[in-house]
């Protein structure tokens, strides 16, 4: 399974948005919904032998560095690194980058780095200066000889509904795997509903002409890692239905703070997606499962999007349900290029095998 592992809930960006606002916010409803743990540490006080414990009983365990800012904990990271053998991931701002040296940096094969898309859409969501810094260091580890998959982490905000233009941008600097998320649904004060369905509306129209792209792209024999796209495509393909795609409570979890094992690892201090602790074997972890989706006709594709979000429910249910009609409208669109990407593999232009990707190593998937 894949466990991310939560170093630090501390940060050396301030973005426009940030999902663990969300944990502060006891004014926005969460405190009445969710049981908090306050006395869960700001920092990792996980002993590398415990950790290790834990991980042995699972052969297939990969762990995943997350925070906050999991490179502000660099030393931690390192002496994991000594100590535990297995597949190394990590979630990053991409700052600190150019500290791990690059004998560890070898060892961690995939890494998520946020950057929501060209130097002038990243600099307004993430601050002066970021731009140029994440590509630095993207740079000056590749120059140091890094062959791992980067993944150009995008977030969406309400404001900036250009997916399509945002994209080419990153595909335009190099990058060939993105994944994006949208800020939806995660607080309760944003949702103005003439402003959300204006936003969807251009959202969903950006979407088909990335998925113009994509589809062209494949035909001339490119797949793009677009994983939101990708995805989709592996399950339809396989005729394979998924539980939620981050693997949130059923194949992946978190490690907090203090070593509890929880759903999500932004769930760090809420005991209601407690699975156990590092003492708990891993095959005796706690289930979670998104019942508010079982009567969906799409569930077996889309899966349920996002626990935290479903159980915390902070947009009214007309919200989420237009959230909901964009992954509706995205699967759909993706159902009726099927037949030509299906025809790109039978021409052998691409193969099946191009849409197989790692699940649940950090890109949620479903935006
Ligand atoms: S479309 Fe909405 S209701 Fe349906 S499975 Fe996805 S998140 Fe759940
Ligand atoms: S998508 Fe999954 S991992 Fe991400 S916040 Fe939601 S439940 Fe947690």
């Amino acid at each position: 399974m894949h466990y991310h592992i939560i170093l630090t809930e501390n940060c050396n960006l301030n973005c426009r948005y940030c999902y663990e606002k969300s944990m502060q916010e006891f004014d926005n409803g969460l405190g009445e919904r969710f049981r908090f743990d306050f006395n869960e540490p700001c920092v990792s006080n996980v002993e590398v032998a415990r950790l290790k414990k834990f991980l042995s009983q699972d052969k297939e365990a990969v762990l995943v560095f997350y925070g906050g800012e999991p490179l502000l904990q660099i030393d931690k990271i390192k002496e994991i690194m000594d100590n535990i053998d297995i597949p190394f991931r990590m979630q990053t701002n991409g700052i600190l980058l150019d500290k791990l040296p690059p004998e560890y940096m070898d060892k961690i094969s995939k890494i998520l780095v946020s950057i929501d898309g060209g130097k002038e859409r990243t600099t307004r969501n993430r601050g002066k200066g970021t731009y140029e810094k994440v590509m630095k260091n993207l740079q000056f580890i590749k120059e140091n000889g890094y062959k791992g998959e980067i993944v150009a982490r995008m977030t969406i905000a309400q404001d900036c509904p250009d997916l399509y233009e945002q994209v080419i941008s990153l595909v335009d600097s190099g990058f060939t795997s993105v994944h994006w998320q949208l800020d939806a649904g995660f607080y309760k004060e944003d949702f103005d509903e003439k402003k959300i369905k204006k936003f969807f509306e251009d959202y969903n129209k950006s979407v088909s002409r990335l998925l113009e792209y994509w589809i062209k792209e494949l035909e001339s024999g490119r797949v793009l890692k677009f994983y939101p796209f990708l995805a989709i495509v592996d399950s339809l393909i396989k005729e394979d239905p998924t539980k939620i795609r981050c693997g949130a409570g059923h194949a992946g979890y978190a490690i907090s703070t203090s070593g509890k094992v929880v759903a999500c690892p932004i769930m760090n201090n809420i005991e209601d997606f407690k699975a156990g602790t590092l003492e708990t074997s891993p095959k005796k972890l706690k289930k979670f499962d998104i019942k508010e989706c079982s009567a969906c006709d799409i569930k077996d594709l889309c899966g349920g999007r996002c626990m935290y979000w479903r159980k915390a429910t902070l947009w009214p249910k007309e919200g989420d349900e237009i959230i909901c009609d964009s992954i509706r409208f995205y699967i759909g669109k993706i159902k009726t290029f099927l037949p030509r990407i299906k025809e790109a593999i039978t021409k052998k232009i691409i193969s099946e095998k191009d849409f197989e990707y790692e699940k649940y190593f950090g890109p949620e998937i479903i935006p």
